[in-house]
């Protein structure tokens, strides 16, 4: 790092997010750099782990801007804030064009790995991950796009540091003004910028605050993804006066609870398919929440149980076979053959009693839910049974099936609250000048009692240009 390193913008992390900013502040004519955590050539973060699949609330993010933010709405319930869902959907398309101007490749997917609801158009980042369970991401489209990403910076007179992390902003007069940074062969010291960008990527690696906002266990909650992400942002954004929006919810999947000890069963297959048209369960054979609002939803209500690694997807014969073949890497067959534990019995007593479940509360559930399906009054449930995201279908076809579950959390949802331009407000509302954020470090997109989920990667890209262009304009 230079002597007197003095910057028009830096950003706090390099994942999209802050590799967008800083290089896009680099094309417009800004002298930038990212400071990033991890020290290795290929440092760990969700960014680099994840499948490269870009879309919004699961749409086709070249749809019409109306019929994204109608997605947004349905999906969040309404809880997503206007101005953050009008930027990103006016901003998505031109985030993927301007991802392939700088030589980013997409895939189009093979329509044997199409999700039923990603329009046919739908972008992945190329070379596509192969369909296997466990993390598998070196040169693989998204791990490809962040290194061109990072080439490009650097050929623009973009700076990179790494092994260098941040430890506070400067602050001056209400304006930031720079970052301190901490590093293995540096002292405190610090960095002047005239724009700071946090994209530090949320607090899910964070122990004590996944315990104060997302479950009584964090232990039993799977990291699944990088875990870098320890909530540095927020509370230096805190410490600035920015105000914070609620932080319950996090995205992530269902996964087999044996992704707690075997590597080889994690990030996927997620059992959320299998869920969602069948039941979760507790230990008492009773169902903790609506399946009907899918796994994003329900990964979160097993979180927030008292007992996390005490639920269990409960299904039958037909939803083996249909929802469990219905994933690019599905559960029918990779649970099994990645060596998770799956539970099979002709009735549901022999069932309960494999899985250690009460079997009154098992075959009392089903026999209640069987009921209200058939009477269309799944409404009437406790838990309410809805069909929101997937239909109700009865479980009533032997063999029954049972997989212990856990939570896998990817990132939080919730963190520093940002206008339309990805800059940080106050409590007023009002801006604090110099100081931005973009991903998943931010809040007040996704979120809400549905635990609505629109997108870690268009939000890291969107945000993270948005905050470019408004450093640069605002220069
Ligand atoms: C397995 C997996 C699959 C996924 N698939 C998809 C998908 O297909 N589509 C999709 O939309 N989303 C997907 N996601 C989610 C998506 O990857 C994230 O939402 C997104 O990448 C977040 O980007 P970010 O830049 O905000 O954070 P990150 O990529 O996490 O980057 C944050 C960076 O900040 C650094 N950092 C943290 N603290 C400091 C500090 N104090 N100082 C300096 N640096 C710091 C970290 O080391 C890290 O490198 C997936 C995630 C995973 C794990």
């Amino acid at each position: 790092m230079p002597g007197d390193a003095e910057y028009d913008l830096v950003s706090v992390g390099g994942g999209f997010a802050g590799m967008i900013a800083a290089y896009r502040g680099a094309q417009l004519g800004l002298r930038t750099a990212v400071i990033e955590r991890g020290s290795e050539d290929a440092y760990r973060c969700n960014s680099r782990f994840s499948g490269g699949l870009m879309h919004i609330s699961y749409k086709d993010p070249a749809n019409p801007a109306e019929e994204l933010l109608s997605a947004i709405n349905e999906i969040t319930e309404g809880h997503a804030s206007p101005a953050l869902a009008k930027a990103i959907v006016s901003n998505c398309k031109r985030g993927l064009e301007w991802l392939q101007a700088e030589g980013a490749r997409f895939a189009r997917l093979d329509p044997s790995m199409q999700r039923a609801d990603i329009g046919s158009r739908a972008w992945i980042l190329a070379p596509v991950r192969p369909p296997v369970t466990h993390l598998e991401w070196k040169g693989r489209g998204a791990d490809v796009t962040l290194r061109l990403l990072e080439q490009n910076l650097v050929k623009r007179g973009g700076a990179v540091h790494r092994g260098t992390s941040v430890s506070s902003l400067v602050m001056e007069q209400g304006h930031c003004r720079g970052v301190r940074v901490v590093g293995s062969d540096i002292a405190v010291r610090t960095i002047r910028a005239s724009a700071v960008v946090l994209a530090d990527g949320g607090f899910q690696g964070n122990r004590e605050m996944a315990l104060s906002h997302l479950t009584p266990k964090p232990e039993a909650v799977k990291q699944r993804g990088a875990g870098t992400g320890v909530g540095d942002g927020m509370r230096m954004a805190r410490e600035a006066g920015a105000d914070i929006t609620a932080l319950n919810a996090f995205y992530g999947h269902i996964l087999c609870r044996d992704a707690m000890h075997n590597d080889r069963i994690w990030p996927y297959p997620q059992l959320d398919l299998l869920a969602a048209a069948g039941l979760l369960l507790n230990r008492e054979g009773r169902r903790i929440a609506d399946e009907g609002l899918g796994g994003v939803f329900m990964a979160n209500a097993i979180a927030r149980e008292a007992d996390p690694l005490g639920t269990t997807v409960v299904f039958d014969e037909v939803i083996w076979h249909d929802s469990g073949r219905a994933a690019a890497v599905a559960p029918n067959p990779t649970l099994v053959t990645a060596g998770g534990t799956l539970h099979k019995a002709n009735t549901l007593a022999e069932l309960a009693h494999k899985l250690e479940m009460n079997a009154t509360g098992l075959e009392g559930t089903v026999a209640a839910y069987n009921a209200a399906v058939a009477a269309a009054t799944i409404g009437s449930l406790t838990p309410v049974r809805s069909n929101k995201r997937r239909k109700a279908q009865q479980v009533i076809v032997p063999p029954f099936y049972g997989a212990p579950a856990c939570a896998g959390m990817t990132n939080t949802m919730g963190g520093v609250r940002i206008d339309g331009n990805a800059r940080v407000l106050d409590a007023n509302g009002t801006p604090i000048p110099g100081l931005f954020a973009a991903g998943a470090t931010t809040g007040g997109l996704e979120g809400g009692p549905a635990v609505g989920y629109v997108g870690g990667l268009m939000k890291a890209v969107v945000f993270g240009l948005l905050a470019a262009e408004c450093a640069a304009g605002g220069r």
